[in-house]
């Protein structure tokens, strides 16, 4: 039976848990009838029709924190309506194959030059790392690295060329294939990878991942976040995941926010992923990834998002996606707010690693599995652990036969791996 939007917002501010939660984060629960009539308007019709014109999500970004929980009752309704009451995760290890980059992201603490660390991670350390995994009971293997390192470093070069590879992608689809052997799931972060990349990484890996980040050109400008990082052009990282489309990969994509961008460039970047889905509908996952100030860097001195941006972001961006694709904050950037996030519209709280740590936020460590669990099934939701493909997508359609049979032996008729 369809819900009013009146009644929505009542079983939300009624639920002792959530208005709890909100209290606890200082979030006023408004009475529905205070609440500004433009904001009510816009939701109710949102309710009836499924849609949203970019206006009315220009209206609701200004939407202050007094009627937020109008937002949030919503989001929150369209999350329960599609995903019920599972919240999802991965249990990974983290492989940095290489720190090098050719970029210069000013918010960045991955990347090194040359002579400040190894040039890349050995095929023997990735294997031993691999096999530690599977004993720990990981089934993902995340693979991150700078983007195209080879076309700046020579050094670098030399050492792929002397190892028998001609460039990054070369040498993690070569890791991605060792590692499935070892019968843990490869998910690749590669960067701006072609076509013909793209169709070697399908042989091993269910799935791969590459953030939009943000459409705007203009945080390429002189002084911004992107600034000398050709591989932040946002029409190339576009083409990827498009390539990636057109291949029927399940892709994990998302946003940045925080670094420089506004209100109609976070909607945008928000609109296009949901462009892009509905041509290919390979987009299993967006992530809504909170900037974190960091010594050192050169975005040290700017604020990170207020919890009302994440909350605004979130479940706007529960709004616009289509139902199916799962929306995910990182646990260990918002450890004490990601309930708050779960009622803003998140299902999925992405790969948590009980061997390595977040190589691209090393000072944020990742909740302990099961503290969160506790945590979750608290406000009654049930965490369940995932491959990196998401159950959706566990078909012959999106992924190899080979790597599918072997998936079969680690799920349970839900798609999620079978618990012990
Ligand atoms: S692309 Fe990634 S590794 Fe390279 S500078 Fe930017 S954030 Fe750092």
């Amino acid at each position: 039976m369809k819900m009013s939007l009146f009644e929505i917002y009542n079983d939300f501010a009624n639920d002792k848990n959530i208005s709890d939660l909100l209290r606890s984060h200082s979030i006023p629960l408004t009475k529905f009838e205070s609440i500004d009539k433009e904001y009510l308007r816009i939701l109710d019709s949102y309710l009836e029709s499924r849609e949203i014109s970019r206006n009315d999500i220009m209206v609701l970004t200004s939407m202050p924190i007094q009627n937020v929980s109008i937002l949030m009752s919503v989001a929150n309704y369209i999350r329960e309506t599609s995903k019920g009451n599972l919240i999802s995760f991965s249990k990974n290890v983290f492989i940095p194959l290489t720190q090098l980059c050719r970029d210069q992201c000013s918010y960045c603490t991955f990347k090194y030059e040359p002579g400040e660390g190894p040039l890349l991670v050995t095929p023997d350390e990735v294997l031993k790392s691999a096999k530690k995994a599977v004993e720990l009971g990981c089934t993902e293997l995340l693979f991150v690295s700078g983007d195209k390192p080879e076309k700046k470093y020579e050094v670098y070069r030399d050492k792929l060329k002397s190892m028998g590879y001609s460039s990054t992608a070369d040498y993690m689809i070569s890791m991605s294939e060792i590692c499935l052997e070892e019968n843990i799931f490869p998910h690749s972060n590669l960067g701006i990878a072609n076509q013909d990349e793209l169709m070697r990484f399908r042989n091993s890996n269910p799935s791969m991942g590459l953030m939009l980040e943000n459409i705007s050109e203009r945080l390429m400008d002189p002084g911004m976040a992107h600034y000398r990082c050709p591989d932040k052009y946002p029409k190339a990282r576009i083409k990827t995941i498009c390539s990636a489309g057109e291949l029927n990969i399940p892709w994990t994509s998302g946003i940045l926010i925080g670094i420089g961008e506004n209100w109609d460039e976070r909607v945008d970047s928000i609109l296009e992923l949901n462009r892009i889905n509905n041509l290919y509908g390979h987009i299993q996952e967006i992530i809504i990834q909170n900037f974190n100030p960091k010594p050192g860097i050169k975005m040290e001195g700017q604020p990170a998002p207020t919890d009302l941006d994440m909350i605004k972001t979130v479940s706007i961006s529960r709004l616009i996606m289509s139902k199916n694709v799962n929306i995910q904050v990182p646990p260990n950037l918002n450890s004490k707010t990601y309930m708050l996030h779960v009622f803003s519209g998140v299902n999925d709280l992405g790969g948590v690693s009980p061997i390595t740590i977040d190589y691209v936020n090393p000072e944020s460590p990742w909740p302990q599995i099961d503290l969160m669990k506790t945590t979750i099934s608290e406000f009654g939701f049930n965490l369940r652990e995932r491959l990196p493909v998401y159950p959706e997508y566990l078909s012959s359609e999106y992924i190899e036969n080979h790597i599918y049979e072997r998936a079969k032996k680690f799920i349970d008729n839900s798609g999620f791996v079978t618990e012990s």
